[in-house]
């Protein structure tokens, strides 16, 4: 596993231990060459899933990228990391449970809010009101950066 601090491919394996109640291995790894550590995951994947978009395009399911847009609609809530990962795994395994490999992507938006409106409701609110945007745009990273509260960085004049 390449390290994500200097680009190592030898990082080391120093633990692993079941999570999220056996459905993940966490192992922790230690780079060598930097001293960075790190923590991965391993996991079933049932099926490749294909997610497509609103205009017609596929692209291949990313966790990452749902993962990545939960946190940002979480942070700073008052909610166990470990919940968190139970959580995303349990959208995961809702959109394997689909029996469909190709997903629109507004069906996992929308299991994505209901999963937070029982979960966290600032962050459900958070979600959903970028998500309507967002499907019109449907530009995922756009919906990224636009769920990030990073105000203070100045935007550059047109
Ligand atoms: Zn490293």
């Amino acid at each position: 596993m390449r390290c994500p601090f200097c680009g190592n491919i030898d990082s080391q394996v120093k633990d692993s231990r079941p999570a999220e109640d056996h459905v993940a291995i966490r192992r922790r790894r230690f780079c060598p060459a930097c001293g960075g550590r790190f923590t991965t995951y391993e996991r079933v994947q049932l099926r490749d899933l294909v997610v497509i978009k609103s205009n017609g395009r596929r692209e291949d399911f990313d966790r990452d990228k749902l993962e990545r847009s939960i946190r940002i609609a979480l942070q700073k809530r008052p909610l166990d990391p470990e919940r968190i990962d139970q959580m995303i795994s349990g959208i995961v395994r809702r959109l394997e449970s689909l029996g469909e490999t190709d997903i629109p992507s507004k069906q996992i938006g929308e299991i994505v809010m209901e999963t937070l409106a029982r979960i966290d409701t600032v962050a459900y609110v958070r979600f959903a009101s970028v998500y309507k945007n967002f499907q019109e745009a449907d530009d995922f990273d756009k919906f990224v950066s636009e769920l990030r509260p990073d105000k203070d960085k100045p935007k550059p004049e047109e």
